[in-house]
């Protein structure tokens, strides 16, 4: 069992642990012991959670901007300041080296930190009026209570990517995280509570993840739904939140392709490649799932990436100098096994890895497969594990072709130090987020989001506060 100052196993209703009824496991994937039992929450208790949300509303809406960023601020700082208890919760129920978490943690506080200063700068607008005795003004206001639906991978980030402008922009909000890793959002819940958060702003659930989504859907209360997950499931979603028209924003999986054209800095490309496809063990979802290596250069980027994946520290990420952990669950590692098989049968060579770690459980050997082709399972498929495949190209037409031949389109990422190159690959590859010579991404400042069968929306930056807001026009005539 964890013990930590931050750890709740309630549900949170209007400022309040509920601890009755049923309760299920909270498991730490590097060891399978369990960490926690967690209340299970069904339909009911979410229906409450929005009857609560809808109630708090009215006062947090009419709060000023300032009054939210000062809680929001304060709700960040106090995520730093805890920086090493939320890690250690983050770590045990996600798998991920604790430096990782730590890098997460901050990572998640600078959400709220963005957002409670955007929020003072949810300008509207003055038009000029097309009649001499009107004036047409722009308002920005609140959608309303805010559904916030969140993945295991990462466990406090993704809250706060939602959270941050839903209550910046004055919603209130149900959350359900993912039932693999509540913990961590609970322990980021009680210091949001500290930090001021009234009551009801925030309530969070788990349990019966389809019984809650259903229940959320169907309310004609709850006007917008912020999910990031299974491409299935956001289809689900944005099925049943069509009844209602509620706004929707949907962070779906990817199929990153990885592009080395001939004329990249090879050294970089392989630290970019690292970065990317190896992060949180693989289980992002802007991890690369495909590498397109020009035919010129790909022995060199094929040994040189072996090489550095060789070096790899598998361990439980509470080691040391860990760098890789286990994989979420034993589907996660099935899938792995899956694809590499696959593969293997397909006439892939197996550079490094491609076995279950000697460490058991579901820890899997950092791998790197040659010879990929179109018609494996990887191709199609996001492997989310530590797999990375790498395929040949000849011309820059070809690859594009092969890149955007999937029906998602998140992000891609390509070397190539050709000025017209760079902007025309980033110009005609079909996703939302474009790494040019750079494997990482992912900052507050910028808009994260997918087109496609990737989602909608989009999170972080200015961009990402728009989501959580309605346009209204108001026409003032007689003057
Ligand atoms: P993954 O396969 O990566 O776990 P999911 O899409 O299943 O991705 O999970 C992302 C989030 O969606 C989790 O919080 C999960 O509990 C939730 N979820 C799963 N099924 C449903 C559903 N039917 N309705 C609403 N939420 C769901």
């Amino acid at each position: 069992m964890l013990s930590s100052e931050l750890l709740r196993t309630g549900a949170l209703i209007a400022g309040a642990w509920v601890e009755s009824g049923e309760r299920y496991a909270v498991t730490n994937p590097a060891n399978g012991e369990e960490l926690a039992q967690v209340v299970r929450a069904d339909a009911e208790l979410a229906d409450t959670a929005v009857r609560v949300a809808a109630a708090a509303l009215p006062a947090w809406r009419a709060a000023t901007a300032k009054h939210r960023a000062g809680i929001l601020s304060r709700w960040a700082a106090l995520m730093m300041a805890h920086q090493d208890q939320l890690a250690a919760i983050l770590t045990a129920e996600q798998g991920k080296p604790l430096a990782e978490a730590r890098g997460e943690v901050a990572y998640a506080a600078s959400f709220l930190e963005w957002f409670a200063e955007e929020g003072k700068r949810a300008y509207g607008d003055v038009i000029p009026s097309h009649k001499a005795d009107a004036r047409i003004m722009v308002l920005k206001e609140p959608v309303g209570v805010v559904a916030a639906i969140t993945p295991w991978n990462f466990p406090l980030a993704m809250v706060t990517r939602k959270l941050g402008p839903a209550l910046a922009a004055g919603c209130t909000v149900v959350l359900k995280p993912s039932e693999e890793t509540p913990l961590s959002a609970h322990a980021l819940a009680v210091l949001g509570m500290q930090a001021g958060l009234p009551d009801g702003v925030i309530n969070v659930v788990s349990g019966d993840a389809a019984a809650i989504g259903e229940a959320w859907m169907r309310s004609d209360v709850v006007r917008k739904v912020s999910f990031t997950g299974s491409t299935r499931v956001g289809k689900l979603l944005m099925r049943q939140a069509a009844d209602t028209l509620k706004k929707v924003s949907l962070e779906l999986g990817g199929n990153a392709p990885f592009i080395v054209f001939d004329d990249a800095d090879i050294d970089a490309a392989v630290a970019g490649a690292m970065a990317s496809k190896f992060r949180n063990t693989g289980q992002t979802c802007v991890c690369v799932n495909r590498f397109y290596v020009q035919q010129g250069v790909y022995q060199a980027f094929t040994t040189r990436l072996a090489e550095a994946v060789r070096k790899l520290k598998v361990a439980h990420g509470t080691e040391p100098g860990a760098e890789q952990g286990p994989l979420i669950n034993q589907a996660a590692l099935a899938k792995v096994r899956r694809h590499v098989a696959d593969a293997r049968e397909k006439g892939a060579r197996v550079l490094c890895g491609g076995e279950p770690h000697a460490l058991g459980g579901t820890f899997y050997q950092p791998t790197v497969i040659a010879e990929a082709q179109a018609g494996m399972e990887m191709a199609q498929e996001e492997t989310f594990g530590p797999v990375a495949a790498c395929y040949r190209f000849e011309t820059e037409d070809e690859v594009i072709r092969l890149a955007n031949a999937t029906s998602v389109g998140l992000a891609a990422y390509f070397y190539s130090r050709d000025l017209a190159r760079v902007w025309s690959v980033a110009e005609r590859l079909e996703v939302g987020m474009v790494g040019v010579n750079e494997g990482l991404i992912s900052t507050e400042l910028a808009p994260f989001g997918g087109i496609k069968e990737s989602g909608c929306g989009r999170e972080g930056s200015r961009y990402g506060l728009d989501d959580y807001m309605e346009t209204k026009y108001v026409l003032m005539g007689g003057l």
